[in-house]
């Protein structure tokens, strides 16, 4: 029996990267498994475009580091040059909404060390000059962009893992995997292999390999095509003129991208309703293999093509591939370990394997061999999808997600499908009265309160048609008493003896007394912030933790790992109850049996007869109440305590109103804000790091979290704002709002050069604005309003 320390599960773009990145890191024990040949899945048909322009600095650095490797890297280890054509990639538009976009991704880039330039229409037609100008305002160009040859990229990373020591199994179908003893161990027809991790990077067969591992991965397979035009006379004359290639050009409104190929051009159309493949169970017999052209699905997007570049029409039509391209819910791969199970890892569901394989498998090497991953990965994360992601939910999404695979990608973006799959038991009744709701994670969460039934929010860069109810819910909050459904917490019930030993190794901070509560960090090796609980001693063998409803997965497998050597049950009971928040200077009047309970206290009582855990405590810096209850007795006490709120004035809040109140009490938020890049000493929330912890994360280079006043203009932050001295960007907006309590527009921000305290601004959507450092929280800096309980 052959035995090894990592097993890889296909030879594409991604697979292949991860065991380069091994070997790189050291790990020379690694064989790669695949049924055909290399590349021989989705890889060798790829267009291989590759390119910076991202949304979320992760996703930018995983399609960076691609470039690097095809560009520089990989040609100075093998001599020989990967097929990266640096041809440089622009967007262009016609969309007021679109430019917005390309500002923000811009401004972002100027701080990753990306740069991007803001394109007029002249400069459009000096870089590409077969595009027609009509109706365009402008666009974005991205000059360090281009293509790559995917198969030459991929069997490049191959010879240089082969040589540091890596196996590679070619023609070798994967049969079954099951695991033994702490081990894996994977059936093929040249026998069985035991080993310590197994990555499943199966592309397009993702979903399979995932059911032979116990999984039910979020992965569909979507059909993808592109056309190669013969030889376009103009391309050709540019060639024997001896001029540059042509930038790669995308018009995301008419949703197709062209690039130059030798003399010719190839397109590639987005259909909105795009074919899915094969949900069920890609057939066996598949392989290197295309589907017959389609050319009809997508003749409009075509003829707008031709219209923007006539020379495309010049050219006739030399072959089209037409093939599989797998899509998660939200068009991200899945990059990390996979849930509930030890050492095994997915590599996978990435439609853009080609730019983002490289990165990505330096990212998973890293995890792999450090323990966490090299950046925040909440948007890759393996585990971001829950059971909750059905297969009508995944089908519908793909689908959705390549039809917008051009979509603006507006900050508070919410979209229509998929929808309405995890309901909290208030849903209804909150819809009565006027939540307009939002998707986070599966849950339907109230956004904020509209008295105009069936109105929606605005989609739009700048201040939407939400800013005045958002206005009027805080003023309920702030002066009388505001109720919300908070119930899409994560929450889990840690019960037995060593409790408290548990949370002191889980987290950073002590575990609270009895009946007290606490705020804890779960920590990287490198004392990065992996997870943020808030930890309810509900008695001495009993605490309660809750989290954001984002991590639901993550922290369960936290937990779990961490408990492995005490004698603990933990139950995930995130669906089991819900949560009432009821805050505001008037709570006390309405729930006078707990008015004296102090501040960051909990009591296990009963209110109208129905068993509340009730904590003292208010993200939004109110005093306030969240009152956890099973769901079959949350909408009865909803409405007891609508009743006993009405004669103080009862408003309700939601989501956005609450990320408005918290910036001005400076608090931090878990994925945003607080990631596994930073440690809380960076965040400063050194009061909850134990006093032996704090040397351990002190390091060189360390970034500051500061909370910034902004000054007043027509649009309100939101996050991946540059913040500049002069002309230099220093720091980084995480998350911003408009503090409605203050008056004042606030930002949290990490200042990477942390000696820039002054003459600072913070470029948003290319407006600098100047940006001043506050000392302290501008809203009840004292926390008196938190503290205070008296009833009036
Ligand atoms: C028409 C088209 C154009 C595209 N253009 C681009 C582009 O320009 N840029 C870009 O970034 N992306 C592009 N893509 C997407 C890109 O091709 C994929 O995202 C990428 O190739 C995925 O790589 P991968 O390694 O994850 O999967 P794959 O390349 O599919 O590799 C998975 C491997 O797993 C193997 N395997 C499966 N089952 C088993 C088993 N049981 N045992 C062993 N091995 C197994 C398969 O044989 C295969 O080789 C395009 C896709 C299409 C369809």
């Amino acid at each position: 029996m052959t035995k090894v320390q990592v097993v890889i599960i296909g030879g594409g773009a991604m697979g292949v990267s991860l065991m380069y990145h091994l070997i790189k890191s050291g790990w020379s024990d690694v064989l790669l498994v695949e049924k055909n040949d290399l590349t021989h899945g989705s890889t060798w048909h790829a267009a291989g475009l590759c390119t910076h322009f991202a949304h979320n600095p992760t996703i930018q650095e995983l399609r960076a580091t691609s470039v690097r490797l095809y560009r520089d890297i990989l040609p100075q280890e093998t001599g020989r040059d990967c097929g990266f054509h640096r041809s440089g990639a622009m967007r262009i538009t016609r969309n007021p909404d679109r430019m917005d976009e390309f500002r923000h991704v811009s401004g972002l880039s100027d701080f990753t060390g990306y740069p991007l330039e803001i394109l007029t229409p002249e400069r459009i037609a000096e870089l590409h000059p077969l595009a027609k100008l009509e109706g365009l305002i402008g666009g974005i160009y991205e000059p360090d962009d281009g293509h790559v040859d995917p198969t030459l990229a991929t069997q490049a990373m191959a010879g240089v893992a082969r040589a540091g020591g890596a196996q590679i199994w070619r023609n070798c179908p994967v049969q079954s995997i099951r695991q033994e003893a702490g081990h894996w161990l994977i059936e093929t027809p040249k026998g069985t292999v035991t080993t310590v991790h197994v990555v499943n990077a199966a592309g397009t067969w993702g979903w399979e390999i995932g059911h032979m591992m116990g999984l039910n991965i979020p992965s569909v397979p979507v059909l993808h095509q592109y056309l190669v035009t013969d030889t376009v006379e103009v391309v050709a004359d540019r060639i024997a003129q001896g001029l540059p290639e042509l930038p790669i050009i995308r018009d995301p409104e008419e949703s197709w991208y062209v690039r130059q190929e030798r003399d010719g051009l190839i397109l590639g159309p987005y259909e909105k309703d795009a074919k899915v493949w094969s949900v069920d169970g890609v057939p066996p017999e598949f392989g290197a293999d295309l589907m017959p052209p389609d050319l009809d699905s997508v003749e409009h997007i075509i003829a707008a093509a031709m219209d923007r570049i006539p020379a495309l029409g010049t050219g006739g039509v030399k072959s089209v591939i037409n093939g599989p391209i797998t899509f998660t819910p939200d068009a991200n791969p899945l990059i990390g370990p996979a849930h509930g199970l030890r050492n095994a890892w997915l590599l996978t569901g990435s439609s853009m394997g080609v730019m983002e394989g490289g990165g990505a498998g330096w990212f998973l090497a890293y995890w792999m061999t450090h323990g966490a991953p090299p950046m925040d990965a909440l948007a890759v994360d393996s585990r971001r999808f829950g059971a909750w992601a059905d297969r009508d939910y995944r089908v519908a999404k793909a689908i959705e997600c390549f039809g917008r695979q051009f979509g603006v990608h507006y900050p508070h973006e919410e979209r229509a499908v998929g929808r309405d799959l995890r309901l909290s038991p208030l849903h209804d009744l909150m819809t009565e009265r006027g939540a307009v709701m939002g998707a986070a994670y599966g849950w339907e969460r109230p956004n904020w309160f509209t008295d105009a039934p069936g109105v929606k929010a605005d989609e739009t860069f700048r201040r939407a048609n939400w800013f005045e109810p958002v206005a009027r819910e805080v003023e309920a909050a702030s002066t009388r008493v505001a109720m919300a459904d908070l119930s899409v917490f994560s929450k889990f019930d840690v019960m037995g003896s060593q409790v408290s030993a548990f949370l002191e190794v889980v987290g950073a901070n002590h575990a609270p007394k009895p009946e007290r509560i606490g705020l804890t960090h779960a920590l990287t090796h490198d004392g990065g912030v992996l997870s943020e609980f808030t930890v309810t001693r509900l008695a001495k063998d009993h605490a309660y933790l809750t989290s954001a409803a984002a991590s639901e997965e993550i922290d369960f497998d936290l937990l779990n790992r961490s408990a492995e050597r005490f004698n603990l049950s933990i139950r995930n009971v995130s669906e089991e109850l819900a949560v009432i928040g009821v805050m505001g200077p008037r709570s006390p009047d309405v729930l006078p049996e707990l008015a004296d309970m102090p501040w960051l206290t909990a009591q296990q009582t009963e209110l109208a007869g129905i068993p509340v855990r009730a904590l003292r405590l208010s993200y939004i810096g109110e005093c306030g109440w969240e009152l956890h209850v099973a769901k079959e007795h949350a909408v009865p006490l909803f409405t007891w305590l609508e009743q006993a709120a009405k004669p103080h004035g009862l408003g309700y809040f939601g989501a956005y109103a609450a990320n408005s109140m918290r910036l001005e009490k400076g608090y931090r938020g878990w994925g945003s804000d607080l990631t596994t890049e930073r440690s809380p000493l960076e965040t400063g929330m050194h009061p909850f790091v134990r006093e032996e912890l704090r040397p351990k994360l002190a390091r060189e280079n360390l970034w500051e979290m500061v909370l910034l006043e902004i000054e007043a203009g027509e649009i309100d932050p939101f996050y991946s704002h540059g913040l500049w001295q002069g002309g230099r960007p220093v720091g980084i907006v995480t998350s911003g709002a408009f503090g409605h309590r203050t008056g004042k527009v606030l930002a949290l921000a990490y200042l990477r050069d942390t000696t820039a305290r002054e003459d600072l601004t913070v470029s948003i959507l290319g407006q600098h604005r100047e940006a001043v450092i506050l000392p302290r929280p501008p809203y009840d800096p004292e926390n008196k309003r938190l503290k205070s309980g008296t009833r009036t």
